[in-house]
């Protein structure tokens, strides 16, 4: 008989990432997981088992142009082949915006699909994409139980005062605020933290999710009080290719003095700017670490400095500092970004351990530290794993 399972399903703008989930000591377990990328030029599906081997792959040659459509076909087929272990149960999709209506997981319907549609405008880079397969699969299957969880809603407990602009108040009830991201993120590091440091998880926790996006969440008692990205998933913190916090100045200047339209603007800080900008040489830390070129020291520079003040900012709007957690490719890779953090953070009462960081941790401040340091790997896919199934079958 084949295993029931849920697919959790990462569609960005030229690849579809998939993790296939069954149940697994009350718990799920991926076994299965792949993607399909370059959609639109030289698509690659590959999919690996739980040990990592490969068990299918198909190429279709440069200048085929499969699109998310051909992307979702052939997984689903590659789910239902004869062969396959597993039966596709439901399906868990990450969406980037959840806007003012959706602040929980939820079940996928024709309404909802036009809801999440309406937000495209607020985040146009990933919204359409994270939508397409949705769409698809509604329609070709429209009895395969699907649920939409939302970058955006971990931070549904932000209070208004963390929420709001100080632009007219009619802008802020059509939705121009800050909604913040990388909810998943936070959510799995806040569910996975009691098992590690229970007491500083019951109080006043800094997450620091630093991948290619990056962004800082400010956690108390484990619902989101505060986080750096806030209207879009450019503000806050320099990231790969991003630019995060700008006087809004300097956009009036570029379309007055350099005549830059909207997506020119766009380009550039979404695509030129952050570390790749700042550097000239790459988005990649590790590129940036391993360089001599003083450019990419200037750019790991204040990628520390805007977290050292970020943290600090963030401590503040909770009032003190119980743990900091690192997560994501460069938090829970990168011991020389993660202890000039520490370093700078003494003031906070962080005292590091650096043996302790050089190993990868968890831990990775001294016993004596006042207040803890933490590197916890995020899993996104498993909390939407876990969503999906609770939303499906209706458990808690
Ligand atoms: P995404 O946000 O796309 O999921 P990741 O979480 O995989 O990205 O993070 C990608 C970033 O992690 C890149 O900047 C990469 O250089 C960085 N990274 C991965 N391994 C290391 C390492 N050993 N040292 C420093 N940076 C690393």
């Amino acid at each position: 008989m084949k295993q029931p399972g849920i697919l959790v399903l990462n569609a960005g703008s030229s690849s579809i990432k998939f993790l296939f989930f069954v149940e697994q000591n009350d718990d799920l377990a991926p076994v299965l997981r792949g993607q399909v990328e370059g959609l639109h030029t030289a698509p690659h599906f590959i999919a690996r088992d739980g040990a990592g081997r490969v068990v299918d792959e198909k190429r279709w040659g440069e200048g085929t142009a499969l699109g998310h459509q051909g992307a979702v076909a052939h997984l689903a087929a590659f789910l239902r082949a004869e062969g396959s272990n597993y039966a596709l149960h439901a399906v868990g999709h990450r969406v980037v915006h959840g806007g003012m209506d959706h602040v929980q997981p939820e079940r996928v319907t024709p309404d909802l699909l036009r809801s999440l549609e309406r937000l495209v405008p607020l985040a146009p880079l990933h919204q359409p994409h994270n939508l397409a397969p949705i769409r698809l699969l509604l329609e070709h299957q429209p009895d395969l139980p699907q649920v939409a969880c939302f970058d955006t809603a971990f931070h549904a407990t932000n209070e208004d005062v963390a929420r709001r602009f100080a632009i007219p108040s009619d802008l802020h009830d059509a939705g121009v605020r800050r909604y913040g991201f990388h909810g998943l993120s936070y959510e799995y590091v806040s569910a996975a933290l009691p098992a590690h440091d229970p007491a500083a998880a019951a109080g006043k926790v800094v997450a620091c999710h630093l991948g290619n996006g990056v962004s800082m969440c400010a956690i108390d008692g484990g619902r989101s009080v505060a986080n750096t990205m806030g209207f879009t998933a450019v503000e806050g913190l320099p990231m790969g290719t991003r630019s995060g916090s700008l006087d809004p100045g300097v956009l009036l200047y570029l379309m007055d003095e350099r005549k830059m339209d909207a997506r020119a603007i766009e380009k550039l800080l979404y695509s030129q700017s952050g570390l790749l900008g700042m550097s000239g040489i790459s988005s990649d830390m590790r590129n940036l670490l391993e360089s001599d070129d003083p450019r990419a020291r200037t750019a790991v520079d204040v990628f520390v400095y805007r977290i050292r003040r970020e943290l600090g900012s963030l401590a503040a709007a909770m009032g003190g500092l119980d743990a900091l957690v690192f997560t994501a490719g460069i938090g829970e890779n990168s011991a020389a970004i993660r202890e000039r953090v520490c370093r700078d953070a003494a003031w906070l009462g962080i005292e590091l351990d650096a043996k302790a960081n050089a190993a990868g941790g968890p831990r990775i401040s001294t016993a004596a530290s006042r207040t803890a340091a933490w590197v916890i790997p995020t899993n996104e896919e498993l909390m939407i794993a876990r969503h999906t199934r609770r939303v499906v079958e209706g458990r808690d």
